[in-house]
């Protein structure tokens, strides 16, 4: 793209008003734009036929809708789905779809890489690249909803939550839990939140739109005040020392300050409770103790805990806790009587977890042959 021209993906609805004025075009000119592009997957402006020849001519002499090339796409035997998209640089990031009866969830990156480095994630492992544009965010939505719409396999599914847009959705729900710390690259991804929740755009419920985060405490309080969506928390340890370990933005915003943080977004949060993860890793975090730990932590916070199977990558030298251990680790928690659920694994056969497949195109790879091959693979998705 040249980069003169304006991508209109990364205008959120005040946004595209500001852009719209700019153009000397009325104010509803703007809501209709959010509709064609978002509602309709349309991108090419000579397509928009209810804006004026005028407008639309302006248009199409400086804006663009262009998301993330794809460089890899894979389907799972269980119909979940990944992509591996070019950023640029010999740099990729992943979404992954995943079906279910009643919901169709896409998992989203918010950056290139992350600077968090947790212990046993591969994206952290890679260091961190750049933060995503808008743009760069919500295209993965974009891209995905209309790419799935045309599948004729693909499930379409309807939405009590926002009955008119959902006609025929096949993304239900939103997860920002692919690669990078959403809350460390907080602008970009609040306008990316804005139109996935604006109803001239996917009309999202904001209980069907979560924010992962491994505790950036202040940007959870703006969150709070600017966009009160679903909240994740990965909290993977039960005490300071070993959470310092694990994640170690903990040393700069340790437990204590996070679970007020936590306590102080719920009057907020549209499900009444705050989502904690937790990855069990084998004979470091996932002991009885541990558990008991755990419960004491949470007491009196209104929260559900998700313990994820660990997915190993070498170079990380942890192994994922026995399903044994996971099983008696839930259990005690489930006595006290914190809502313990275990997540189960999706897409094994395609390495759907949070980080793994551009981590194995990096690990795999040196940086100039990387270049290179992205070069040569990817595949412009520029116009439909
Ligand atoms: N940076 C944010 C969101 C992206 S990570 C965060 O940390 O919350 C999304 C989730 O995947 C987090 O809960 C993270 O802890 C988990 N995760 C990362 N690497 C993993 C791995 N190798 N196996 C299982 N879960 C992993
Ligand atoms: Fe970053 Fe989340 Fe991975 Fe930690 S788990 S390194 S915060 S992406």
């Amino acid at each position: 793209m040249n980069s003169s021209r304006t991508n209109l993906l990364n205008f959120d609805a005040a946004k595209m008003a500001e852009y719209v004025a700019g153009l000397n075009e009325k104010p509803f000119r703007a809501k209709q734009l959010l509709q064609w592009v978002h509602q309709r997957g349309v991108s090419d402006v000579a397509l928009m036929t209810d804006l004026a020849k005028s407008f639309r001519h302006q248009l199409a002499q400086e804006a663009d809708v262009i998301s993330l090339p794809v460089i890899q796409d894979m389907k799972a035997g269980d119909g979940t789905r990944k992509w591996l998209l070019d950023v640029g640089a010999g740099n990729a990031v992943e979404m992954v779809y995943i079906p279910e009866d009643d919901r169709g969830t896409l998992c989203i990156s918010s950056q290139a890489g992350c600077a968090v480095n947790c212990r046993f994630c591969s994206t952290g492992h890679q260091g961190f690249a750049r933060n995503l544009t808008p743009a760069e965010i919500i295209g993965q939505l974009w891209f995905a909803e209309h790419h799935l719409r045309d599948d004729p396999h693909a499930i379409r599914r309807l939405d009590d939550d926002c009955a008119e847009q959902a006609q025929g959705r096949v993304i239900t729900n939103v997860v920002m839990m692919g690669m990078g710390e959403p809350l460390l690259n907080y602008d970009a991804v609040l306008v990316a939140l804005r139109l996935m929740l604006d109803d001239h755009a996917y009309g999202l419920s904001r209980r069907r739109v979560t924010v992962s985060t491994s505790g950036v405490v202040p940007m959870m309080d703006r969150l709070a005040q600017d966009c009160p969506v679903a909240l994740a928390v990965s909290l993977h340890a039960p005490n300071d020392a070993l959470r310092d370990e694990l994640v170690p933005l903990n040393q700069k915003y340790p437990l204590k300050e996070l679970i007020a943080a936590c306590d102080r977004y719920l009057p907020f949060a549209p499900r009444d409770f705050i989502t904690f993860e937790y990855c069990m890793l084998d004979g470091v975090n996932d002991q009885d103790q541990h558990a008991k730990e755990l419960i004491k932590l949470l007491k009196g916070l209104r929260c559900k805990l998700n313990l994820i199977p660990f997915n190993p990558f070498p170079a990380s030298g942890l192994k994922r806790s026995p399903a044994e251990r996971v099983k008696q680790f839930a259990q005690i928690l489930q006595d006290a009587d914190l809502v313990t659920t275990v997540r189960k694994t999706r897409g094994d056969d395609i390495a759907a977890a949070c980080g793994q497949l551009a981590g194995d195109v990096i690990d795999r790879t040196r940086r100039a042959e990387r270049m290179q091959a992205l070069n040569e693979q990817v595949i412009q998705f520029q116009g439909r």
